[in-house]
């Protein structure tokens, strides 16, 4: 019944994950992340984390929504992540609500595990869809889903043969759409899973002359609902661009460009989640073109969820990540 209250206005929650360490990574790399009060029912309000320097073992603290600490039996993590904080999400959508989940984290966080997952551990894509897929069932429903990612700052589709510039426009009522871009109905699992690799095939070779930018982007998608009774909604999830510290990296030229526009992008989105959470009168969407893309799905009746990823061995990087993370959530 909360949800159908369309006068409320929902805090985004932002979560952590951290995955466990790999076999390929060294045993004895100390883990930087530790969680005291951490118990993570439903109904707890915040998490406490400790991310500890291994070197100087300094200690910062930082307290998020919910956390999801991968082990090595870590095959449920996902699933719980799913579980309880994208699947209401999803009833929400089938009232005509729009919602948006977001991965972000440093390459090799875990981010594309987590959205994608494997043929085994399946990720929240493709946990959402079949959740979708058998609401429609049951309510005479349709599912439709588009495909596209944002790479310096353009817009690609990812549903058409060959990927595709997407115009992003702003009618006078100050909606933004993106002009063409493609939606295929689905109406299975099999469906899902050819029209989706497909994308991340194109994903690959989408920008011509360039390598693999696959996490040099943003990769959404969405998945539309048509209720039988005219009554729409959509989720977006969203597989954000690797966010990375230049001065560690030493990119340069495109490299650097590319990491200047992921990091705008990234900053931008933790000041409109910031907005939000804080309730400021202005929310800043305009500031890039993933902000402005995600207006609708964003903020007002909107549900947004954002899981910040972790990898246990690297202190650095864990330490910007759940600071943006920690930054967006509260003052
Ligand atoms: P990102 O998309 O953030 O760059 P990936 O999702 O590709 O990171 O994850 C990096 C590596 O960690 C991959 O080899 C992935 O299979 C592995 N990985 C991530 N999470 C888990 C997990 N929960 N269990 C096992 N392996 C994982
Ligand atoms: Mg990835």
């Amino acid at each position: 019944t909360n949800i159908l209250n369309s006068s409320s206005v929902y805090k985004v929650r932002v979560v952590l994950r951290v995955r466990p360490f790999l076999p390929r990574e060294i045993s004895d790399v100390q883990p930087c992340v530790s969680v005291i009060d951490g118990h993570h029912d439903r109904d707890d309000s915040e998490v406490a984390v400790h991310l500890k320097d291994p070197l100087s073992c300094r200690k910062e603290c930082y307290q998020l929504d919910a956390l999801f600490h991968g082990r090595d039996d870590d095959d449920e993590n996902v699933k719980q992540i799913f579980d309880r904080e994208v699947n209401p999400l999803i009833q929400a959508i089938f009232n005509g609500f729009n919602a948006t989940v977001l991965a972000f984290g440093a390459t090799g966080s875990g981010k594309t595990f987590t959205m994608q997952g494997t043929d085994e551990l399946p990720g929240l894509m493709p946990l959402a869809m079949s959740t979708i897929l058998s609401i429609c069932e049951k309510t005479a429903s349709r599912a439709e889903v588009s495909y596209y990612e944002v790479y310096m700052d353009r817009c690609w589709d990812l549903l058409e043969v060959k990927a595709n510039e997407v115009a992003i426009w702003e009618d006078k009522d100050g909606q933004v759409h993106l002009k063409g871009l493609s939606s295929i109905p689905v109406n299975s699992m099999p469906e899902f899973h050819e029209a989706y690799s497909c994308g991340v095939q194109r994903r690959k070779v989408a920008h011509t002359g360039l390598n693999d930018v696959s996490s040099r982007s943003h990769g959404v998608l969405v998945i539309s609902v048509l209720s039988e009774g005219g009554v729409t909604g959509k989720i977006n999830l969203i597989d954000l661009a690797g966010n990375e510290d230049n001065r560690r990296t030493g990119n340069e030229g495109l490299r650097l460009q590319e990491s200047a526009k992921i990091n705008q992008s990234l900053f931008a989105l933790s000041n409109v989640v910031y907005a939000l959470n804080n309730n400021l009168p202005r929310v800043p969407y305009r500031e890039s073109k993933l902000t402005r893309i995600l207006q609708d799905s964003l903020g007002g009746t909107s549900r947004a969820l954002m899981v910040a990823c972790l990898n246990p061995g690297e202190y650095q990087e864990s330490l910007r990540t759940v600071s943006l993370a920690a930054r967006s959530r509260h003052i």
